[in-house]
């Protein structure tokens, strides 16, 4: 495994990424951990990542929380990362203490922009990894009725299965894949899902195939068995 972090030197903020790459590169494919706080998935990518031994994990690594915080000589600001790949989203999510927050906005689209252009604009498969709370997302917030029912298209829930391990994905061919190996997965509605800014909205919009892998905090074992699938659909779907 090799890691390093890259920035470009022309830009007053860049997003902190470290980019950690096992064996062969896979450029089809982009995976990418954007939440600090959520180790459970970090060390399950990596640890699949060095089975594997093809492709990048994109890690963004601040100060080990969810939102990630710019104190510059322009601006001080703070923002999720996973709420600023849409204009609309960056709008609603960068928040800014003090200093010139117009600024602030230019420096976060910039940045953005950036990100997206070197690492995921050419990607065809983007494998995001997230955790959740106890009390936190879960399968059954998307069902009918559901509050995140107005994201979904379609839902395979496995019984048994803990509500806060699930796929949500992009493509109905993500979706039948997933959904028939027994797992808990969400079809994200492309035309009617909030454009809340997080990268399975941008992905929809650039048609990218997009797979989260969500599992509880500490569900390491379950995580694994769904990166496990993961690669299977990575070989069914996308190895020459
Ligand atoms: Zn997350």
């Amino acid at each position: 495994m090799t890691s390093g972090s890259s920035a470009p030197a022309d830009s007053v903020m860049a997003l902190p990424v470290t980019q950690i790459c096992a064996g062969t590169p896979w450029p089809d494919i982009v995976w990418i951990h954007v939440h600090d706080n959520e180790e459970t998935a970090r060390q399950t990518a990596v640890q699949t990542l060095s089975q594997i031994q093809q492709g990048c994990l994109l890690d963004l690594r601040h100060d080990g929380s969810r939102e990630i915080s710019i104190q510059n000589n322009q601006a001080n600001y703070h923002f999720d990362p996973n709420r600023i790949f849409t204009p609309r989203g960056r709008q609603s999510s960068l928040k800014c203490r003090d200093g010139n927050c117009d600024v602030a906005a230019k420096q976060l689209s910039q940045a953005t922009k950036h990100f997206l252009n070197q690492y995921l604009m050419h990607a065809k498969l983007i494998v995001a990894v997230h955790n959740n709370h106890p009390n936190g997302l879960s399968v059954h917030n998307y069902k009918a009725g559901g509050s995140m029912a107005q994201a979904m298209n379609k839902i395979a829930i496995s019984p048994n299965s803990d509500g806060h391990d699930f796929f949500y994905v992009t493509t109905q061919q993500a979706f039948e894949f997933l959904a028939s190996r027994n797992f808990n997965v969400v079809l994200q509605n492309n035309q009617q899902v909030q454009d809340d800014g997080s990268l399975s909205v941008w992905a929809s919009q650039q048609q990218i195939d997009y797979i989260n892998v969500e599992a509880g905090m500490g569900h390491s074992a379950t995580q694994l068995a769904m990166l496990a699938a993961v690669w299977s659909y990575m070989q069914q779907y996308y190895q020459v």
